[in-house]
């Protein structure tokens, strides 16, 4: 995701608005959290177990887990997590794995998301390349089986050191988050209030993602009786009003190129009919709609719909839309910047400082933390590994910086659901 500039000052709209919960804020990570013996421990732990943590990541990015199948990629997170001793570990229907490691109270409530899905199909070649260079190469390999290996290690690391933290941390290995974060919208639906703060672990390193990317997909279909090509004259005409649509959303002028709040859409999928010589009966298209702010993001949705609804009408067909994806937007540069104060945008700083690394920080994002930005939950996303070419065939990540990826995400966690003393 590229960083956005900060931008022209508008007033904040809707969920942006809301200042953020306010129930137990951390502290910030500081140097001498990191150096406290039980930490030291389990940052030795995660440094001394490293070869067995990327045996763990190649196992796990060969098991195929294309979104809605991720049964057998789960069993193992299953049977992994129940060596841990002291965890609560439950499946809902539709597979989210959760994990709560209980704190001894009074501490705020952390989760933590990992998404186990991928968007490769299930007989994808998944075997893991290692190259000379220190890369390994497969499909998924990065996006985002490195984050489900380094969670698995983070927990092993606490155990081992005995570090208590007074927040309970809740473990949360989730489903279907390559199909508009399904998985962790429906978790969230069913834990309600209970998050005092999310955070995602997805993208690379040194990334750490505080806004949310507005994201509508729709399908957009006219339909209509139909009729055979000799009787075709002045009949209601599903594909001319697809393509009416189409060419009138193409004329809805986005903000300047220049603007820092980008608005974009595209039809990427059109389809219908089955012979030549008749009306069909059905054609319809896909339009990706994207923006991180929630105005922008109703009144261009609203525009689309209009142009459709004209379209439908000059040409006597009835329209529908069908939503494939509705993540909502995050907000505005300027409405999220208070954000960057609040220990969930520090803390991850402040840890990757520690490790080196100078974290790059941005507006947007498109991860399970978006769910709980949207909901005013204060989240963020953070990097799992060095890598690239997500999505694609080619995908690899870095090996050793998966390292820092679980030392990060332990000293995040234990920042921010906030140390008890030694157990
Ligand atoms: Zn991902």
């Amino acid at each position: 995701m590229a960083a956005m500039k900060l931008g022209i000052l508008l007033l904040a709209t809707m969920l942006s608005a809301a200042p953020l919960s306010q129930s137990p804020t951390p502290a910030v990570f500081t140097k001498a959290m990191a150096e406290r013996p039980d930490v030291r421990a389990a940052l030795g732990y995660i440094d001394a177990n490293f070869d067995k943590q990327v045996a763990e990541w190649i196992t796990l990015t060969e098991i195929p887990a294309l979104s809605t199948h991720e049964e057998k990629r789960a069993a193992y997170v299953m049977a992994e997590l129940a060596k841990i001793p002291g965890l609560e570990v439950s499946k809902d229907e539709i597979g989210n794995i959760t994990v709560i490691r209980r704190g001894t109270g009074g501490g705020p409530t952390l989760v933590m998301a990992a998404h186990m899905d991928t968007v490769h199909p299930m007989d994808a070649d998944l075997k893991v390349k290692k190259l000379p260079d220190g890369t390994l190469h497969a499909p998924g390999i990065f996006d985002n089986t490195a984050s489900v290996a380094n969670a698995l290690q983070t927990l092993r690391a606490m155990n081992a050191a005995k570090i208590r933290t007074k927040g309970d941390i809740y473990y949360v290995f989730t489903v279907q988050e390559e199909l508009g974060l399904k998985g962790m919208y429906y978790w969230f639906d069913h834990h309600p209030n209970l998050a005092t703060m999310i955070v995602a672990s997805d993208g690379g390193l040194p990334d750490v993602n505080y806004g949310a990317l507005g994201i509508y997909w729709s399908k957009m279909k006219f339909t209509a009786p139909g009729a055979h090509t000799l009787n075709s004259r002045n009949q209601p005409h599903p594909a001319r009003a697809a393509a009416a649509c189409i060419t009138g959303i193409y004329s809805i002028p986005l903000p300047p190129a220049s603007d820092p709040v980008p608005v974009i859409y595209n039809v990427g999928m059109m389809g219908g009919g089955t012979v030549v010589n008749a009306i069909a009966p059905e054609n319809w298209f896909t339009v990706d709609l994207r923006t991180i702010d929630p105005a922008l993001l109703q009144q261009f949705d609203a525009q689309i719909m209009a142009q459709c609804t004209a379209a439908a009408a000059a040409f006597g067909v009835t329209f529908t839309r069908e939503f494939i994806q509705k993540s909502e937007a995050g907000g505005r540069p300027e409405t999220l910047a208070p954000r960057l104060a609040h220990p969930i945008v520090r803390t991850p700083i402040e840890v990757l400082k520690y490790l080196d690394m100078t974290a790059i920080t941005t507006p947007t994002g498109s991860t399970d933390a978006n769910v709980g930005i949207v909901h005013n939950v204060p989240s963020v996303s953070i990097g799992r590994a060095k890598g690239g070419n997500q999505h694609s065939l080619s995908e690899w990540a870095d090996e050793a910086s998966a390292k820092f990826g679980a030392q990060s995400l332990l000293l995040i966690v234990i920042a921010l659901a906030e140390l008890a003393n030694p157990g």
